[in-house]
């Protein structure tokens, strides 16, 4: 497997490195002091196609690959956690549903204002009582006619305090627990959708954290995402997505520390070694390499995950396993 990145993904990863350096770095330290949301810059990085990386070309986006995806996400968290979340927000959580889920009416108006930066989007699955346990929504949608009165509450939603459209989860069916779950694209400007003053975090503090409170926001049914009963299944493979590329983006950090840092952090150079096979390889470096790979890859999202304090992954009984055994 070539590990090496192509001459358009290095030319991205320069030009990203320097928007990056001149525009963002200035900023990084102030915004993440006061807390406000950096909207001017998240415009600037849309201008130059970073908002909607993977967004196909004919709805508006730069359509490149997911290591182009992960290369600016990495770029811009390397000067700015702010601005790599907000972005990994509105890349992962917000384009990526509705490009997957989305019918073409829904694609056509709102992938590329998002991807343009020209319109922000949050994903709100998260509620008091449902945090891993996310099929324990207690948002209701209630069907009438052409619109959905939806009523509720939404905890730790990145990008909430400034985003112009929201993915919405909500109970459709109760009976049906995760089944009855659907998924809504929410304009944030519609009468009972109220959201509160950004959360104060121990860091990153620039990403509009908010609660969000849904009183009787009617949406058209036209703004469901998918069928009825799919919002599970959308939040799941949204997360899943998100969770895979910052494994990916894990992974290429390995790949660059320097051989000295690497033999210190014994699970960093398998990635390393694969990127320079023709030198010899360290004495610990047996067996599978893409089982070493992958457990590099893990080791170090976990250690990014909990050093940035974003997101944990809802459980669903595979990822309840999946922990058990991660965690031995
Ligand atoms: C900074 C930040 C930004 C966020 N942004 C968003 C956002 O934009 N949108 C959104 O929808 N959500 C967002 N979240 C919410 C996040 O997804 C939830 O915090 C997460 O799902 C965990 O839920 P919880 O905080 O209620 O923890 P809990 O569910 O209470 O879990 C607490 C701990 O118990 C463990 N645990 C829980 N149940 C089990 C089980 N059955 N088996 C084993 N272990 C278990 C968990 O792993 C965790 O370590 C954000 C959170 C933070 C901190």
């Amino acid at each position: 497997m070539d590990f090496e990145l192509t001459e358009e993904q290095s030319l991205l990863q320069t030009a990203v490195r320097d928007f990056a350096e001149e525009v963002i770095r200035p900023r990084a330290a102030a915004i993440d002091q006061s807390g406000e949301f950096p909207r001017d810059l998240f415009r600037k990085a849309g201008e130059l196609g970073l908002a909607g990386v993977s967004v196909p070309p004919e709805y508006g986006g730069a359509g490149m690959d997911v290591v182009s995806y992960s290369i600016v996400i990495e770029e811009i968290s390397r000067v700015c956690a702010n601005m790599g979340v907000i972005l990994s927000v509105n890349n992962s959580l917000v384009c990526d549903p509705i490009e997957k889920w989305g019918n073409e009416q829904q694609k056509k108006a709102f992938l590329g204002p998002l991807a343009r930066g020209e319109k922000l989007g949050c994903f709100a699955l998260t509620e008091p009582d449902a945090g891993s346990d996310a099929a324990n929504q207690k948002t209701r949608a209630v069907r009438e006619g052409d619109v959905y009165r939806i009523t509720g509450q939404k905890v730790f939603i990145t990008c909430g305090q400034a985003a112009d459209l929201c993915i919405l989860f909500a109970m459709t069916d109760l009976a049906k627990k995760a089944r009855g779950i659907s998924a809504f694209i929410v304009d944030a400007e519609t009468p009972g959708f109220d959201r509160s003053h950004h959360q104060i975090k121990l860091g990153v503090n620039a990403s509009g954290t908010v609660e969000i409170f849904l009183t009787d926001v009617r949406v058209p049914a036209a703004s469901r995402l998918g069928q009825e009963g799919d919002g599970f299944k959308i939040a799941m493979s949204t997360l899943d997505a998100w969770l895979r590329s910052s494994r990916l983006r894990a992974c290429s950090r390995g790949a660059q520390l320097p051989p000295r840092t690497a033999r210190r952090r014994p699970g960093a150079v398998m990635v390393w070694k694969l990127r320079s096979p023709s030198s010899t390889p360290p004495r610990w470096h047996s067996g599978s390499r893409r089982r070493r790979c992958r457990s590099t890859a893990d080791m170090a999202t976990r250690r990014s995950i909990r050093s940035s304090a974003t997101f944990a992954t809802p459980v669903s009984p595979r990822s309840t396993r999946a922990r058990a055994r991660s965690t031995g």
